[in-house]
């Protein structure tokens, strides 16, 4: 048995969005059903729609900054009720059982048995590939659902749940903080995510941004610095000077001239993941300096719940533009000429 859900989707890589009819699983003894009030809009949706990543098993529905309200939750379900607002990231599932997993370092399963919010096979529903919060509502398993701090806005909380976490939890384990110099390049989803995140935990923050125009956002979302990276006089001032650099840049791009910034033992990592690899980076650059190039994939669900509670806690959200779901292809265009400011966050009341 399963209920239907009005979803957006992608039937094909090359077909723009459109509204579709999707099946919801029944819920189980573990699960929650929530009716999705607003979800955000991540590159990652468009990488998957377009059929940018390999493995990608059409229709795709997109979607994995999920807010809403629980309305249903299973015999054995103890950490939300009815009425409670819950949010979804990138994962509905885990084996549960390795290190990883019982860390609560889900998305670096041991056994690789993660299952995404979309485009993955779902063990709880044979046959059916998820699909994601470009939707009415979505059925989840109790470990994956987060639950949203009293008094946060809903529609500016959806993004944390990916560009948030994202960011967060890179920033965090290579220790940003005072007395720290870090960079973040890329002023999008994750970037303006990052920069907040640097700011508020005390590093020296640095924007890199290629678009003139977002100088002065920069620096009123937290940057000390902002430096436009194609100019290289700008970029010459930074060489050799950066404990960490973020790089959140969705599209392939020469490498080294990040990496020339890192102080010794200095590390960047790469959390933009483009349809296409970047140029080999230079060796000597890195080996004369111990410089180390690194990545990071989003962040488990205990980590998710701490980010959470500390955006509550510092009033942190994201800076978004919400809009009705019809028009998710004209965002998907604007996103691609980095014309975000600096999420788009879908109204689900505007889907029937
Ligand atoms: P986004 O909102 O489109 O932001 C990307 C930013 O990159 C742009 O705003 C732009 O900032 C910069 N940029 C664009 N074109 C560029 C170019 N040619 N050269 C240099 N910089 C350029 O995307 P997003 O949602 O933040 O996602 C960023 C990437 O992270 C995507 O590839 C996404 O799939 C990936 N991602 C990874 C994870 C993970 O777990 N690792 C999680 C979520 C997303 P400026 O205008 O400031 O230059
Ligand atoms: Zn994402
Ligand atoms: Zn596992």
């Amino acid at each position: 048995m399963s209920t239907k859900a009005a979803a957006y989707a992608a039937q094909t890589a090359t077909s723009p969005l459109a509204h579709a009819s999707i099946d919801r699983r029944d819920v189980g003894p573990h699960d929650v059903q929530i009716d999705i009030l607003f979800c955000g809009v991540c590159h990652s949706d468009l990488h998957t729609a377009r059929g940018e990543w390999q493995g990608v098993v059409h229709p795709v529905v997109p979607g994995h900054e999920i807010v809403g309200r629980v309305t249903k939750v299973g015999a054995e379900v103890k950490k939300v009720k009815v009425g409670d607002m819950g949010a979804v990231g990138c994962m509905v599932d885990s084996c549960g059982s390795c290190p990883s997993c019982a860390r609560s370092e889900e998305i670096y399963c041991d056994k690789g048995d993660v299952t995404f919010t979309y485009n993955t096979p779902d063990k709880h529903f044979p046959g059916k590939m998820t699909y994601g919060g470009y939707s009415k509502s979505i059925v989840v398993t109790e470990r994956f659902v987060c639950r949203v701090p009293a008094g946060m806005d809903l529609a500016a909380t959806a993004p944390l749940l990916c560009a948030g976490i994202t960011t967060y939890s890179p920033l965090k384990h290579w220790g940003a903080g005072p007395g720290k110099k870090v960079g973040i390049v890329g002023l999008g989803g994750l970037g303006h995510m990052g920069v907040k995140f640097a700011h508020a935990f005390g590093a020296h923050t640095v924007l890199f941004t290629t678009s003139p125009s977002k100088v002065e956002d920069g620096k009123r979302l937290g940057a000390d610095e902002v430096v436009v990276s194609k100019n290289q006089a700008e970029m010459d001032k930074h060489v050799a000077s950066f404990d960490f650099i973020l790089n959140t840049v969705a599209v392939s791009h020469n490498l080294d001239a990040f990496v020339n910034l890192l102080n010794t033992n200095g590390t960047m990592c790469l959390v933009g993941a483009p349809a296409t690899p970047h140029p080999s980076p230079a060796i000597f650059p890195l080996l004369m300096k111990r410089r180390s190039i690194a990545g990071s994939a989003i962040g488990g669900i205990k980590e998710t719940q701490e980010m959470l509670e500390f955006c509550a806690k510092k009033k942190i959200v994201s800076d978004i533009e919400i809009i009705p779901i019809q028009k998710i292809n004209e965002a998907y265009e604007r996103m691609l000429k980095s014309d975000v400011k600096y999420r788009f966050v879908i109204d689900m009341a505007s889907l029937s």
